[in-house]
């Protein structure tokens, strides 16, 4: 009944000498969810991202996108096929409009092998950044220099960032990390939209954030999965209340 996964790890396992950051994770993600990563503070999460983006090559175990191994690719190959990800740290380049931010983004993706086509695809760069700027609600903005955005403003940029480069996959570490509340609900409405076509995976500390946008929750502690399971089951899970939630 189940679709098979977008992407999934088996028995992933990545030490940091003898300390177990993950220890033998099976996790999987199904396609067109929201699916959020949860846990306390060193419980292992932005390992997992850094081990599925490619950052760090694991210890032991298997990742798997649809079906095939890439296991220990550079990230450049990972992000090639298709898995993007938005940095808490930001990847702007604050000297440059918004518009040109997307489209830079785009043709590393597409381009990187052939400075001659980038030349030909100029236009079609730019209608496709307009799109994408579209789905941030930028559009106004295009021509505005990313240095003049709002904190929100350029959280969304960052997140247009990752779509421009077409993912099947988008990996948010912590989206709402310093937000307003009004720009949380900002970001919360993005997330929604775009998760519409799009499969998520988010890693986020705000509850109610987590609540309003996964369709799946994983918590993870010391390295492993806890729970796992839809909001509801999660916030009924006294092991979850107890690792996580009463903090
Ligand atoms: P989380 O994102 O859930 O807060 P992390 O994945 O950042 O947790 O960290 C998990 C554990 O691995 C922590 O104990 C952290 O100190 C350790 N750790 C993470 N990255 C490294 C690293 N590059 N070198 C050594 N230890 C690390
Ligand atoms: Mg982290």
């Amino acid at each position: 009944m189940d679709a098979s996964p977008l992407l999934s790890t088996e028995r992933l396992t990545m030490h940091f000498g003898g300390l177990a950051a993950l220890e033998n994770v099976n996790f999987a993600v199904r396609p067109g969810t929201i699916h959020a990563i949860i846990g306390p503070n060193g419980a292992g999460k932005s390992t997992f991202f850094n081990c599925i983006t490619g950052v760090l090559r694991p210890t032991s175990g298997r990742i798997l996108l649809q079906g095939e191994e890439i296991t220990g690719l550079p990230p450049e190959t990972i992000s090639q096929k298709s898995i993007a990800r938005s940095y808490q740290i930001t990847n702007i380049f604050p000297g440059s409009t918004c518009i040109e931010n997307i489209r830079i983004a785009s043709q590393s993706r597409q381009y990187s092998w052939s400075i001659l086509r980038h030349h030909r695809s100029d236009a079609l760069a730019t209608d496709k950044a307009l799109v994408v700027l579209d789905a941030i609600a930028l559009r106004d903005k295009a021509g505005e220099l990313a240095s003049n955005l709002s904190h929100g403003e350029q959280r969304h940029l960052e997140i247009g960032i990752a779509l421009a480069t077409e993912p099947k996959l988008l990996c948010l570490d912590e989206p709402t990390a310093g937000m307003s509340a009004s720009e949380t609900l900002d970001m919360i409405d993005l997330v929604r939209r775009i998760g519409a076509n799009l499969t998520i995976l988010i890693v986020e500390h705000d509850m109610h954030v987590v609540m309003s946008l996964a369709d799946r929750i994983t918590v993870f502690d010391y390295g492993q999965i806890l729970a796992e399971g839809t909001p509801e089951e999660i916030q009924a899970n006294p092991q979850v209340q107890e690792a996580y939630l009463k903090m």
